[in-house]
């Protein structure tokens, strides 16, 4: 493995404008990070850490664009550190995710590179965990908090949180955050820290809505920039499948049969129902597998990844809001299952493979009519990807047989077979057939569980989409009759979505704003914001529209959910509020207006009271 890591980081350290590979010694770094990072295998710094690590040391502030996986938890994590006054334990770094998975994460890896530094607290913050686990820990103390976007503006309102001593604030994944609509939260939080701070932004891609930011809240910023070569996906082999006279479930279990590098594998689906149907079609075809959706609590969902990371399982199925971020070095494979909405996607997706400089294997079943998206996935990343020809069933025999024989093998050397020895050729007397014979009704046997040669149904002609769900039908399908009270909403791959009508505990006169019900949603309920509809705040409580099958487990979450210092409790409406079928569903993102410089205007007409009407 060392070997692989080598290769892949002094490849890539080619691409660094200098030609030359720097050390992480040569980068100044002191001896406790450099022999952490020594322990966790980092021998050589990562393209954007070369290039982020002095700027960061010097305090300069940084604007950096690279996809996942190019290590950028340690081009923050590492200056942060070695700038780090251990004896001060007040919040000296910020560092905003979008989610409390990739809170989690980067809490995580700053504990790793910190392992030296003795009496170093790092604190993750994040939407769903209890605030008297959070108050206690705060006050605690720490020198380093990680957290969603916003949680920390509730502490920072409730003064649980004080960011007065702050040196270097960073915001990573910003794209992501804008995606799911907390950049009004960021842009509170910027202006709520000490204005001579440092600021890091990092980002895959530059929406004008993030370059604005950085052009409002940096100073002076250093760009950063790794080449779309470099990114994620060099060190992948990437092909298509066109779906084709085969189930797409036939088709992905041959290709997990023959693929020989196979060790782990994430299989993504557009819906969370897919991700358990199919979970369960291949644990009944006797692999270990499992399925990883925002329906499942953060417990459920760590003990499904420590799993895969232990062994235990081998294919996890997942929607990408499950997956993002998801860091095991075991996974060889991703399979596209279901193509993704648009390129991003695909490069979040890819980057769950090919992780600490490994290789790995990327597969996408795309239909005939998705190959449109195939050739702009291709032209964003600018990587070709190449066709794949489904394994024949003959190789898929050839390959039962070969592993076969290798079982047979190891018994002919390791085992002392002269208890049956005698029973072969006792059979062979008594049915008086030739040894082979006998041998060959053994294999027979000993292959019935798993036949080594299969047989796979074929369809007959046209385009082959295995509907694994009713519930998850083409639009037309699933329309509701005609005078359902429901909206219908779509999912990432539009898929109609059945919306309905919650009641919450929370409305106008608690000073509520939309985009504050959208981000506990989001956040803690793990629903992707195109599945928040239409929002309306009355007096003491409100309504939103969400999808009618939202999981016991996430209307639990979001019951207990706070919001303005009031729990959800979220239910069903009971009809106070009447439904008008006629509008549209809301996009979360036309609250945008109301972000901005909103915090400085006091004007009691305001239909969102002033937020810091809470400090008063
Ligand atoms: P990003 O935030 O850009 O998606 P991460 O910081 O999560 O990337 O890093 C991706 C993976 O690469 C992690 O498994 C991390 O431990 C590993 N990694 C980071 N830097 C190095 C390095 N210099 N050498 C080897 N592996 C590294
Ligand atoms: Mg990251």
């Amino acid at each position: 493995m060392s070997e692989n890591i080598d290769e892949t980081v002094a490849t890539a350290s080619k691409t660094v404008d200098s030609g030359t590979s720097v050390t992480f010694a040569e980068l100044g770094l002191s001896e406790p990070i450099l022999r952490a990072l020594t322990e966790v295998g980092y021998e050589t710094p990562s393209p954007i850490q070369a290039q982020s690590i002095p700027i960061l040391l010097e305090g300069r502030d940084l604007l950096g664009m690279a996809q996942t996986g190019t290590g950028k938890t340690a081009a923050f994590a590492i200056p942060i550190l070695s700038r780090l006054d251990l004896q001060n334990v007040a919040p000296q770094a910020l560092i905003l995710t979008p989610t409390r998975e990739l809170a989690l994460q980067v809490a995580e890896a700053f504990a790793r590179y910190a392992r030296h530094l003795s009496g170093f607290h790092v604190l993750p913050i994040y939407g769903g965990q209890s605030y008297g686990i959070q108050l206690k820990q705060l006050a605690r103390g720490a020198h380093v908090v990680v957290g969603t976007p916003g949680r920390i503006m509730d502490h920072l309102e409730r003064n649980s949180l004080s960011l007065a001593g702050l040196k270097t604030l960073v915001l990573d994944e910003a794209d992501e955050m804008l995606r799911m609509g907390f950049i009004d939260d960021v842009e509170w939080i910027l202006k709520h820290t000490p204005a001579e701070r440092q600021t890091a932004l990092f980002s895959a891609t530059m929406p004008n809505d993030i370059r604005r930011v950085a052009q409002n809240y940096l100073l002076d910023p250093k760009d950063v920039k790794i080449k779309a070569a470099t990114q994620t996906v060099a060190a992948i082999r990437q092909c298509y499948w066109q779906v084709s006279g085969l189930h797409k479930l036939d088709a992905l279990t041959r290709i997990l049969e023959v693929e020989e590098e196979l060790d782990a594998a994430i299989v993504f689906v557009r819906t969370k129902l897919l991700t358990e149907e199919l979970a369960q079609k291949l644990e009944a075809r006797g692999y270990m597998a499992a399925a990883l959706n925002g329906d499942m609590n953060q417990q459920a969902r760590e003990r499904v990844i420590e799993q895969l990371k232990a062994g235990k399982l081998d294919i996890i199925t997942a929607t990408d809001v499950a997956a993002r971020g998801i860091d095991v070095p075991r996974i060889s494979h991703v399979i596209n299952y279901d193509i993704p909405h648009d390129a991003e996607a695909y490069v979040h997706r890819v980057g769950r493979t090919g992780r600490a400089g490994r290789t790995g294997t990327a597969i996408l079943f795309v239909a005939p009519r998705e190959m449109r998206m195939l050739r702009v996935i291709e032209r964003v990343t600018g990587q070709p990807i190449e066709h794949l020809a489904l394994p024949s069933q003959q190789a898929v025999a050839d390959r039962r047989a070969a592993i076969f024989k290798e079982r047979v093998a190891k018994v002919l050397t390791a085992e002392d077979l002269g208890f049956f020895e005698t029973l072969v050729s006792d059979l062979a007397t008594e049915q008086e057939a030739a040894p082979e014979k006998v041998a060959a009704a053994l294999a027979f046997l000993a292959q019935k569980e798993k036949p080594l040669r299969p047989e796979e149904k074929r369809h007959a002609g046209g385009e082959f989409h295995e509907h694994l769900s009713r519930r998850s039908r083409p639009m037309g399908d699933a329309r509701p009759p005609r005078g359902f009270p429901g909206e219908v909403a779509e999912d990432d791959r539009g898929n109609a979505v059945i919306m309905t009508r919650y009641r919450i505990e929370v409305g106008r006169n608690h000073g509520v704003a939309p985009k504050d019900i959208v981000g506990a949603i989001a956040n803690e309920g793990n629903l992707p914001s195109r599945l928040i509809g239409r929002i309306e705040l009355y007096g003491d409580y409100s309504t939103v529209d969400l999808p009618n099958d939202l999981s016991r487990e996430t209307l639990q979450i979001l019951k207990n959910a706070w919001v303005r210092r009031r729990q959800l409790n979220i239910a069903l409406d009971d009809g106070s509020a009447p439904m008008s079928n006629a509008r549209p569903i809301r996009k979360p993102r036309s609250y945008g207006e109301e972000g901005g410089n909103n915090w400085k205007n006091t004007t009691a007409a305001k239909p969102r009271p002033y937020r810091r009407r809470e400090f008063e």
